[in-house]
């Protein structure tokens, strides 16, 4: 054993880190980002308004980060409908770590967290690394669907002080029975129930919000991020909702000024200029359904999503189809289930690339399978995680 090994905390001791590949390809479908850059109006924005914010460095940013608070909760009421106030709006560099703060203060040593697995790799790494013990819930093992029944049922047996839902499924792109919310909230009295909603822009029209839930139930936290439908995912921004008192009770956890000045600048006037920043959205939807449509058409087992993405069934050996989309420069996602790749929607053009590169493999790569997918475990072993 390394003497860094020694003093590592003994349940990190042989673990590897978050590894999704970053790789210079032409076709990059692997981490749902948006393929489209940031618009040039928005660009100009961002850089006059750091200009007034640059000599004013040398303090600290807004810790409270009012400003910014308040536009979030003007672009919820828009896109989704639903009155929030400023104090029951949170956010974080990324929505990962509003996550982590949610585990940091309802979590820790001696507590416990649900997942349903397949589901966002980094839930489990999140609460492990924070002490917290993780359950693997299970979902239907063909499917990947969470039924009321069963949610409830394990959210029951196990006590958790905090369950993760998330709604559209990544990794399987599909919305949550809306149901099965309420049904988790009554089933884990002692819980904070986290709905992480990352990709509710994409969701197909009539998907209800968990937010529209904010209301009636005081321990139940939404997630969101820019990451993804907003095409900012190096900005670093994402956020939570919850009751005012369950979100001020994250500033014990925080690390004070954990958003700079200039996050905070550019993520408001993105804001701002959000039906800009989110133009693409149809655009994405159309290449999503044209991705489904066009493996079913190639006999692969594609699952409805409701996210900027597709999980897709029915190959041979999902390693050796990966591998040779990359020979082709598609970069696409091994989630570690065997049999199934996950796609990002990209542009009209990646799209078509990629289900070209399909056609071209599919007779030898895509065929009528026997064995039933497995789900891999979900540890950091894997190395399969995702984003
Ligand atoms: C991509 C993703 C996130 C976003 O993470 P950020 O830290 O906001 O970039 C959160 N949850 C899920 C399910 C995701 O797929």
């Amino acid at each position: 054993m390394s003497e860094v090994d020694r003093l590592l905390r003994p349940d990190l001791r042989g673990r590897t880190a978050y590894g999704a590949p970053q790789l210079d390809v032409p076709v990059c479908l692997n981490t749902n980002e948006s393929s489209y850059p940031v618009p040039p109006v928005v660009v100009h924005a961002a850089l006059e308004a750091l200009e007034g914010d640059l000599a004013g460095l040398n303090r600290y940013p807004d810790r409270e980060f009012t400003d910014l608070r308040k536009a979030l909760s003007a672009y919820l009421e828009k896109q989704a409908g639903v009155s929030v106030t400023p104090e029951q709006v949170w956010a974080g560099n990324g929505s990962n770590e509003v996550l982590s703060h949610v585990v940091q203060a309802f979590g820790g040593p001696g507590r416990t967290a649900l997942g349903f697995t397949p589901s966002y790799s980094m839930h489990p790494i999140i609460t492990e690394t924070l002490g917290t013990t993780w359950v693997d819930g299970l979902r239907e093992s063909e499917t990947f669907e969470l039924t009321v029944e069963s949610a409830a049922t394990q959210a029951s047996a196990h006590d958790p002080s905090v369950v993760f839902l998330c709604s559209p499924n990544n990794p399987t792109g599909t919305a949550l029975p809306f149901d099965v919310i309420g049904a988790v909230l009554d089933a884990a009295p002692n819980a904070v129930v986290v709905v992480d909603e990352a990709y509710a822009e994409f969701a197909r029209p009539g998907t209800p919000s968990a937010l529209t839930l904010l209301g009636d139930h005081p321990r139940l936290v939404v997630t969101r991020t820019m990451s993804k439908a907003f095409a900012f995912a190096g900005g670093r921004l994402g956020y939570l909702v919850a009751s005012a008192e369950l979100v001020d009770a994250l500033r014990l956890v925080r690390l004070p000024y954990h958003l700079s000045t200039q996050t905070q600048t550019i993520a408001r006037v993105a804001l701002e200029h959000a039906d800009l920043m989110l133009s693409a959205v149809e655009a994405i939807k159309a290449e999503r359904d044209r991705i489904v449509s066009g493996l079913r058409q190639l006999g692969a087992t594609p699952v409805d999503s409701d996210a900027n993405f597709v999980l897709f069934g029915g190959l041979l050996d999902e390693k050796a189809t990966w591998q040779a989309l990359l020979d082709g420069g598609i970069l696409v996602r091994d989630v570690g289930i065997r049999h199934h790749l996950r796609v990002t929607a990209g542009t009209l053009e990646e799209t078509t690339r990629f289900l070209d590169a399909m056609a071209d493999l599919a007779p030898t790569h895509v065929g009528a399978l026997t064995t039933p997918s497995t789900v891999a475990p979900t540890t950091f072993e894997t190395g399969e995680d995702d984003a």
